[in-house]
């Protein structure tokens, strides 16, 4: 079972299941010829995905055109469904920074197919997470910056305030789908500059006083 770390806090969450968002900045939908979407486009990744910042990425055998896409994750505290947007707001309790690590090339071909997206997202590594923050101890504004740098260039900027769903309302509209369960995450969907990682790079993410992810890929 993989956990959730906080920061500051002896804290531990056994990680549920990892709900998440795609298309949800406008930029990043048009760079990859998507319609901006009129609900959250949802889609799943396993617990067992999950490595923390420090450890490496290995690339999958199977493709050649692993993108890395940054983004606000979001840490369930409590059980919730069909909640209303104060409830969907209380069931958050943390906040962390994620990478949705996503093999282009298969991801392509299944949208194509019209299939699942699951074995482009799904891989062993495919989300790399920092420690979290507990929302007691720091508020987000969403003015806050998000970034991710490859080799220390900057591929993706932006402020998490140009989400066109905004955490509350994610999460109210997953739990009118499906029960949200303390330890489960949200990834929010990741702004525009997505792209190719080669073996041997390094990345750096970070959301403004939300913290930090380093990882290589290897
Ligand atoms: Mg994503």
């Amino acid at each position: 079972m993989k956990t959730v770390i906080i920061r500051n806090s002896t804290l531990q969450f056994t990680v549920g299941k990892i709900v998440c968002v795609g298309r949800n900045y406008a930029e990043h939908a048009k760079e990859l010829g998507n319609e901006i979407p009129e609900k959250p486009v949802l889609f799943l990744k396993p617990s067992s995905a999950i490595i923390y910042s420090g450890a490496k990425i290995i690339y999958p055998a199977f493709s050649k055109d692993m993108h890395h896409e940054i983004e606000l994750v979001l840490l369930i505290g409590k059980t919730v469904k069909n909640a209303s947007i104060t409830e969907a707001e209380d069931a958050i309790t943390g906040y962390g920074v994620g990478l949705d690590m996503t093999l282009r090339d298969i991801q392509n071909d299944l949208k194509k197919k019209g299939h699942p997206w699951t074995i482009a997202k799904c891989f062993d590594n495919s989300a790399v997470v920092s420690d979290f923050v507990l929302k007691s101890d720091y508020k987000l504004s969403l003015d806050e910056e998000i970034s991710l740098s490859v080799n220390g260039l900057v591929r993706q900027k932006e402020k998490l305030n140009r989400m066109l769903f905004h955490p509350a309302e994610i999460v109210e509209y997953i739990s009118s789908l499906m029960t949200l369960e303390e330890g489960d995450l949200v990834f929010t969907g990741t702004p525009a500059g997505v792209g190719k990682v080669q073996v041997g790079d390094r990345l750096a993410g970070e959301i403004q006083n939300i913290g930090k992810l380093e990882t290589a890929v290897n």
